[in-house]
């Protein structure tokens, strides 16, 4: 479990059990617990958890007990857990007002969303909250294939992808968006790569997070992998799809690998490093014809992360 690097104790603090690597020097603040969708078939994160949303009371009292240890100390602070917007505008609201009080240095504020709740909530309730210091949103993409979008059951589809993405930056967020490479299996690289760089096209976000799909016990693509009715796409697969979608993005985003389940360690600035990442791509992929040691490391990494 993250905990972030204050030392707040757990039996006194709730504290969400995950959240972005570049949140690891946050403030970790929980509003919900679990996931109200808790359907997509890769993921594991909050199985078994029913979904709650915290007393805006229990919120409040946990922020004033981290006031009293790091009020100098908070830069930034990460809201949990994974789809802190269904919580009502009003109470976040509240919620951001007191932390902004608290912390009196605090530089940003961020939290997970789903698209489809963003699709849906009114773009004044999101200017709302943007005005009271929510500044980022890291959303899962995972794909802009529509088939792989309704095969994973992630509940939202292309459209509502860029809808959502439109309005978040028509709030003025700092949008985030997560990629899962190899989603498609070795069977629809190809799909995967080109429905998601249309549908980034399109949302242009100021960042995109690529993760490498490692199937997690607990969860139905693990099961189908299991049986045999998943292939997870190989290491070549996974470069080559990666190349194809970097090839074919038209954005100005960051795009970042920050994420230990990832081949390489892309990270650049679209379109300027574009053919420098694309040719690390093409060296890595010469590599692994003949280097039987990066092959085995590669594999490896399949059961080395998590999501
Ligand atoms: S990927 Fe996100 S939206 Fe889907 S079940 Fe997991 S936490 Fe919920």
């Amino acid at each position: 479990m993250t905990l972030g690097r204050f030392g707040l104790r757990k039996r006194d603090y709730d504290f969400p059990p995950f959240r972005p690597p570049s949140e690891a020097n946050s403030l970790l603040l929980r509003v919900t617990r679990g996931c109200p969708w808790n359907r997509c078939t890769f993921c594991s994160m909050y199985k078994g958890m029913k979904f709650e949303r915290r007393e805006p009371e229990e919120v409040l009292e946990d922020i004033s007990m981290a006031r009293e240890l790091y009020s100098d100390q908070v830069r930034t602070v990460f809201i949990g857990d994974s789809n802190s917007l269904v919580y009502k505008t009003d109470e976040l609201v509240k919620i951001l007002k007191h932390l902004y009080s608290s912390f009196p240095h605090i530089e940003r504020v961020t939290s997970y969303a789903r698209a489809k709740t963003l699709a849906k909530k009114p773009v004044e309730e999101l200017e709302k909250l943007f005005k009271a210091g929510l500044n980022r949103l890291h959303v899962g993409l995972e794909t802009g294939d529509r088939e792989l979008l309704k095969e994973i059951d992630k509940g939202a589809t292309p459209e509502e992808m860029v809808e959502a993405g439109r309005k978040a930056k028509q709030a003025s967020f700092e949008y985030s968006l997560y990629v899962l490479l190899g989603i498609g299996g070795e069977e629809k690289w190809e799909q995967h790569a080109k429905g998601t760089a249309e549908v980034l096209n399109q949302i242009d976000p100021h960042f995109i997070r690529v993760r490498t799909f490692v199937p997690q016990p607990n969860s139905q693509l693990y099961d189908a992998m299991e049986e045999g009715r998943f292939q997870p796409a190989s290491p070549e697969t996974i470069l080559k799809e990666t190349r194809l979608l970097l090839k074919d993005l038209q954005v100005t985003s960051q795009f970042l690998s920050d994420h230990i389940s990832n081949l390489v360690p892309l990270h650049g600035k679209l379109p300027e490093e574009k053919e420098k990442m694309i040719q690390l791509i093409d060296e890595v992929l010469k590599g692994l014809q003949d280097d039987v040691a990066l092959r085995e490391e590669m594999e490896a990494r399949r059961h080395l992360s998590h999501l």
